[in-house]
């Protein structure tokens, strides 16, 4: 035994190798990162199980580790067919429905799953002709007290499900986590007590017993309750700290001037900004005078303006000098983003801040020429992808950072930038996914949000379908008649994969290819292969409904030459239907591009398919948006298809997202998470308890800005901030 071992010595921050022996502490850094007794603390049970139940096996998603009570039915030995040994077959149940257990080797077994023996099971859930199994098996059978005087205790009692892997079972986390807290001593508090006694909380070391070692169904909710409002509270005392350490910055102030670049492009704009441009843009004016460094995001749906809105800040930037890194997520969008500039600044303006474009395919002179520009600070509007963050890259006076498509970018890569200017620069990122207030606050609540609802008037407006190959699968032809009468009509369509050749899916944007996070789409239909674009291509070139269209390709693996070919050639007309990847999803403007058909649509998430179809019915041509989709109605994954094409309104659209991504299923679904970064708390469902843990950090942060007297909140916040950085921001 050593010294830790001892109850009451262990603090939050003590080592698992020191509490647990090597073996088990190394098994769970290897499977789920935990390091400290924080770590394996914060490993909060699933869900809980209690012995007198059975989970529905039917239920079971296929080929995900599960961990279920049930019932052993039946046990058989059998003798291997080509090899020495023994196979033991045990059946287990829920009183329905049957799972298969298989042992190779291991008779022994027989003896303790008995006909009737209730336990824990954990395996792999898959299917072999036809019959369901669970792969290397693994179980702890509930000690038999069925006599018990006791027995509806028994039964009750709650068995914490943790996530699990294939390697630490649930019972094994259990175990760990009760050698832990067995050591553990006090610990302090992260909520002042105020807080706790007003919003009426247990303890954090009661809640700590009462969400790992339950006697009662009430322990653990109540334990619950309590660690979802610190992790509230931790999150945004965090989140708000860092946001008034920011602004306890100081930076240069960029301000236009009454007849300066700024006022002299909104002289000769051909239109009148929309009242939310103007206030968004009047926020943004304020936030570059301030003298503190801008951090502020604007969200508003495809073509609302706010890449003109940004523009006017860079005008204004520029009065002083001062130079704008405009970072675009592709090189096409780059590329794009250059042109539509110099276009909006018009030849005069464009003459003067040079707007120069730096990506990673350059031809070297050019490249060289560049970054001279930039260096020099002749060129006041510096456009380009991630290889603006290269080493090589410099800027004179470097004022203003513009991120577009935030989702695609990281802090860090936000942060890169940040260090080039020698006075923090202002950041304005831009993003067309629309954030529910709650999102907004949690994953960038050290930003300030603008948003912009308006869309400049005069849009002929989209109308959206569905195409349920499932129950409908005739309509697939019509889809490539509805395509060649828009193309007749002398519109345009884009076709959208999600993959470019049959299995293998777009690179750059396979994250968002797969189920939504943390759901199960085991109850999908049977894999049909991905719709792909060289597949698409070759079906459309023999389709009697396409004759004579001229059909290209566009996807990630073309050179940034072929595909900004290819989307000129589309621009111009010399295309008529566009068979593409994502590539094409953000910013993309083609204004008569009428039609927009997406295949496979189930496999992209509900921006994602916003976005897409906001690339279409941008001109003065109506849109027509055709989700093509295999998955069979009632499954969640033709839900999101479904609301997609019920409204074009992006909040309501987020709204609905968060809706359907909420932890429904108690089952499957990301058994094995491992460290995540929102563990209790479910923005979704959430809101109003992130509210008001905002009010009070804010509260609290306002009376004592460094939380003097609170350590125990700034430890916590330390430990956030480290598991913060590293993993949540980034994926945001
Ligand atoms: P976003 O970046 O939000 O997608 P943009 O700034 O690119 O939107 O604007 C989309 C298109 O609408 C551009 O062609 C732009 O010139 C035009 N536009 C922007 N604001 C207005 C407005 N107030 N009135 C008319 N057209 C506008
Ligand atoms: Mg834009």
């Amino acid at each position: 035994m050593s010294a830790a071992d001892a109850p009451g010595r262990a603090g939050l921050d003590t080592k698992l190798d020191g509490l647990l022996g090597g073996r088990t502490s190394g098994a769970l850094k290897r499977a789920f990162g935990h390091v400290t007794a924080g770590d394996l603390l914060g490993h909060y049970p699933r869900r809980y199980a209690r012995r007198g139940e059975l989970t529905a096996l039917s239920e079971l998603p296929l080929d995900e580790n599960v961990t279920i009570v049930a019932e052993v039915l039946e046990v058989r030995e059998r003798s291997m067919r080509q090899r020495r040994g023994s196979i033991l077959e045990a059946t287990i149940s829920d009183g329905t429905g049957v799972l298969t257990l298989t042992f190779f080797n291991q008779k022994w077994r027989a003896a303790e799953l008995v006909p009737g023996a209730r336990g824990v099971f954990a395996g792999k859930v898959t299917s072999y002709r036809g019959a369901r199994q669970l792969a290397h098996p693994d179980y702890e059978l509930f000690e038999r007290s069925g006599d018990d005087p006791d027995a509806k205790r028994w039964a009750e009692t709650p068995i914490p499900i943790y996530p699990a892997t294939s390697t630490i079972a649930s019972w094994q986390v259990a175990k760990a986590v009760g050698l832990v807290l067995d050591a553990l001593g006090d610990v302090d508090d992260p909520i002042p007590e105020s807080v706790r006694t007003a919003r009426g909380l247990v303890g954090f070391r009661e809640a700590l017993e009462g969400v790992h070692r339950p006697e009662q169904e009430r322990d653990w909710s109540r334990a619950r309750t309590a660690l979802r409002f610190q992790e509230a509270f931790v999150l945004q005392a965090a989140l708000l700290g860092r946001r008034a350490e920011r602004k306890a910055r100081r930076t240069v102030r960029r301000e236009a001037a009454p007849d300066g670049l700024l006022a002299r492009f909104d002289d000769v704009l051909p239109f009148e900004l929309t009242g939310d441009q103007r206030a968004v843009g009047a926020e943004v004016a304020k936030d570059l005078a301030s003298g503190m460094p801008m951090n502020r995001l604007v969200q508003g749906e495809v073509g609302s303006g706010k890449t003109l809105v940004a523009l006017r800040a860079m005008l204004a930037v520029a009065e002083s000098g001062g130079q704008t890194a405009l970072l675009a997520p592709t090189e096409v969008l780059a590329a794009q983003h250059l042109r539509s500039i110099s276009r909006v600044l018009g030849p005069d303006l464009s003459a003067e801040l040079m707007p120069t474009l730096v990506t990673g395919q350059l031809p070297a002179a050019e490249r060289k020429r560049a970054l001279l520009r930039a260096a020099s600070g002749q060129a006041r509007i510096v456009v380009g992808t991630h290889a603006l963050l290269g080493d090589t890259v410099t800027f004179a006076d470097l004022g203003l950072v513009v991120v577009d498509e935030q989702h695609r970018f990281g802090v860090d890569q936000r942060e890169a930038l940040r260090v080039k200017g020698a006075e923090p620069p202002h950041v304005l990122v831009l993003t067309a996914t629309p954030i529910p207030r709650t999102v907004a606050m949690t994953v960038f609540g050290d930003l300030d949000v603008s948003t912009i609802r308006e869309l400049p008037g005069g849009r002929p407006g989209i109308e959206s379908f569905v195409v349920p190959l499932a129950e409908r699968p005739g309509w697939f032809g019509r889809v490539w008649a509805r395509v060649a009468e828009e193309v007749a009509k002398g519109h345009r369509a884009f076709v959208v994969c999600p993959a470019i050749e049959a299995k293998q899916v777009e690179d750059a944007d396979a994250v968002d290819l797969g189920p939504a996070d943390g759901e199960s789409e085991a109850s999908g239909a049977p894999p049909v292969p991905l719709a792909s674009v060289l597949d698409v291509i070759a079906r459309l070139a023999e389709a009697p409904e396409m004759r004579g269209l001229a059909i290209a390709p566009l996807h990630g693996r073309m050179s940034s030459d072929e595909k900004e070919q290819a989307m000129r050639a589309f621009a111009a007309g010399e295309l008529d239907v566009l068979v593409a990847t994502t590539v094409i999803e953000v910013g993309v403007d083609v204004p008569d591009a009428s039609t927009m058909v997406v295949l496979d649509a189930e496999r992209f998430g509900v921006s994602q398919l916003h976005q897409l179809r906001g690339r279409v019915g941008r001109g003065s041509v109506p849109g027509l948006c055709l989700l093509v989709t295999n998955a069979p109605e009632g499954t969640v994954a033709r839900e999101r298809v479904d609301a997609v094409a019920a409204t074009t309104d992006g909040f309501e659209l987020a709204r609905v997202d968060l809706d359907l991504r909420q932890e429904g299923d108690v089952l499957g679904s990301n058994q094995s998470g491992g460290r995540s970064s929102l563990r209790l708390l479910r923005v979704a469902r959430d809101g109003d308890l992130i509210v008001a843990a905002r009010e009070l950090a804010q509260g609290l942060l306002d009376d004592d800005p460094v939380l003097a007297s609170h350590p125990a909140l700034v430890a916590a916040v330390r430990r956030r901030l480290d598991e913060t950085e590293s993993q949540f921001l980034n994926k945001a």
